[in-house]
């Protein structure tokens, strides 16, 4: 189920950054910085969802690290959607 939301997650995040970018080039800043807060809070909510029972990882933290550092979004959203096996200790991430 964890999994589940963390894919879904996926949607509210790519649509608070656009509507960030698209209030902020109108020149609503208020909404554009409140578009800003709630993206990032998407971001935290997604890399606190999924944790290895194994070995304690977190590999919503670490796909988004690895393809942040690479300004590669696209990989990340492949990463997000395909995401079955610890990327630290390769056990599968069984729903709880
Ligand atoms: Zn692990």
């Amino acid at each position: 189920m964890r999994l589940f939301w963390y894919r879904l997650l996926i949607v509210p995040l790519f649509a608070t950054l656009i509507a960030a970018f698209w209030l902020l080039s109108v020149g609503r800043i208020t909404g554009g910085i409140a578009s800003g807060i709630l993206f990032i809070v998407c971001i935290v909510l997604q890399s606190k969802l999924v944790k290895c029972s194994y070995c304690g990882a977190r590999p919503g933290l670490r796909i988004l690290a690895v393809w942040t550092l690479l300004l590669d979004f696209g990989l990340s959203l492949a990463d997000v959607i395909l995401l079955r096996r610890c990327p630290n200790c390769d056990h599968p991430l069984i729903e709880p």
